[in-house]
């Protein structure tokens, strides 16, 4: 018997998934590159492809940089795709489509207008009378939290309410689709939970009046708390790296082994090399002079790698592991990571982190040797080290601007990631002694020339 019902079932939910309608919002095959310094285009997106459908909440989940806000932005219809095909209900998205809204992470409120104003302007552009817009926009506010609130203005609350603000006003209009661009991000661990589990408590009680929802974190908890359906994105282009399909029951605990489970593939994910890049040739973004920096302090490196070294870790870590340990983002720990492997004082592998033999030898040394071996490191490793070193040994003054290498970098990457990399490059050479950086006139030199 239960194999005959179990072929009913399946053909049950074959004509279900017939029955269903196309998809809401298609992607098909999006790039989309942006200027860089140089006047060059930066690939941002590469051959994305996306479709959401209604009843599901999907994430998108990439480390900063990865082009996650550009692929929202386009659906939204705030920015083109250069090529491909980007549809809402089988049309070209060329404008804000209908039935779309978005919450952002900076809240986005009018400062001058009340909460309900705030709430209710969302329905204007709908042309809907003022006395459904109230009635609506006091539902909307109810619903999330902010009964009583009505009549302050944004100043006057936490940031946790200014946040219900942004969401009442995007639910207001009962969006298809709920746009969320990292909407936790601004707020306090605690109010950010809240703000989630009230949310998808909502959702699951099908509150909301919302057909799906499509949300950009870097969080990888948050992806496996609230979404259906995670793409996890690559950097440097963007890319869909790979789908997870998060199968558990709400509400979902983030203690219960298998909630750790999707956690720890998806670090492992995202620290898998990506394809084999072609033999390093100057020029690939990653490589070279390209590479990109993460601003993280010398201080911290070498902070990790002592906890690293010592117990319970004695030179490997799991990554999510020691994230909630040290109390680190997903993002932080990944760009940590990145950065020992890049000096070759730790690997990443499969969501864990090991020390090298460097790395292992340099937790055991005193400071000043610290610093040398750090210098040795930076210069062997990251070639914009050795080509700063270079100039100032060649220069008669030993003094050269930052525009000089600035320059160079934005062959290579956008101005963002040029400055964030030139910032890094200072901290870790003043750490390592290796050059004197002035902020005032921005210069590099020589501490002790000859
Ligand atoms: P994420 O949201 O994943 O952090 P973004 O989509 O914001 O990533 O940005 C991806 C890359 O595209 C970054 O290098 C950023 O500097 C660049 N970028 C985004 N928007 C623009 C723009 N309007 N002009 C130039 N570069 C941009
Ligand atoms: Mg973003």
């Amino acid at each position: 018997m239960p194999s005959v019902n179990a072929a009913c079932v399946s053909v049950d939910e074959e004509t279900i998934v017939l029955d269903q309608p196309s998809a809401l919002i298609d992607i098909r095959g999006v790039c989309r590159s942006f200027p860089k310094g140089s006047g060059e285009q930066l690939l941002v997106l590469d051959k994305v492809d996306l479709s959401i459908r209604s009843g599901e909440i999907v994430g998108l989940l990439g480390r900063s940089g990865s082009g996650k806000s550009t692929l929202l932005r386009i659906i939204a219809g705030l920015v083109t795709p250069s090529s491909g095909s980007a549809t809402c209900r089988g049309e070209t998205i060329i404008g804000p489509p209908n039935g779309v809204a978005m919450v952002f992470q900076s809240f986005a409120l009018f400062p001058w207008l009340t909460v309900l104003q705030n709430v209710e302007l969302g329905l204007e552009a709908l042309g809907i009378d003022a006395t459904e817009r109230r009635k609506r926009a006091l539902a909307a506010i109810d619903l999330i939290g902010l009964d009583g609130f009505e009549s302050a203005f944004p100043k006057e609350l936490s940031g946790g309410m200014r946040q219900r603000v942004g969401f009442a006003r995007a639910l207001v209009v009962h969006p298809d689709l709920l746009l969320m661009d990292e909407p936790f991000s601004a707020l306090d661990v605690l109010t950010a939970e809240t703000l989630r589990t009230d949310l998808i408590d909502l959702w699951i009680e099908g509150r909301l009046p919302i057909k799906s929802v499509l949300m950009v974190t870097h969080n990888i908890e948050e992806a496996v708390l609230m979404c259906d359906r995670i793409l996890v994105f690559s950097s440097n282009p963007g890319r869909v790296a790979a789908e997870i399909k998060v199968e558990l029951p709400h509400p979902r605990n983030r203690l219960d082994p298998y909630f750790r489970q999707f956690v720890d593939n998806i670090y492992a994910r995202m620290t898998q090399r990506a394809e084999p890049k072609a033999p390093s040739i100057e020029g690939i973004p990653g490589t070279g002079i390209g590479m990109t920096l993460h601003h993280v302090s010398s201080n911290v490196l070498s902070g990790l790698i002592e906890t690293l070294a010592g117990p319970p870790y004695h030179g490997h870590a799991d990554l999510p592991v020691l994230a909630s340990q040290l109390q680190f983002e997903a993002d932080e720990i990944l760009h940590l990571g990145e950065s020992l492997q890049l000096l070759r004082f730790a690997q990443l592998s499969e969501g864990d982190l090991m020390l090298t033999e460097a790395g292992k030898r340099f937790a055991h040394l005193d400071t000043d040797a610290r610093k040398k071996l750090f210098a040795e490191h930076l210069l062997t490793y990251v070639p914009v080290m050795g080509l700063i070193r270079r100039v100032l040994d060649e220069r008669p003054s030993h003094i050269a601007p930052a525009t000089r290498f600035r320059n160079e970098l934005e062959d290579y990457m956008s101005e963002d990631y040029a400055s964030e990399t030139l910032k890094t490059v200072v901290s870790w050479g003043r750490y390592a002694e290796l050059f004197a950086y002035d902020e005032q006139s921005e210069t590099f030199s020589l501490e002790n020339p000859g």
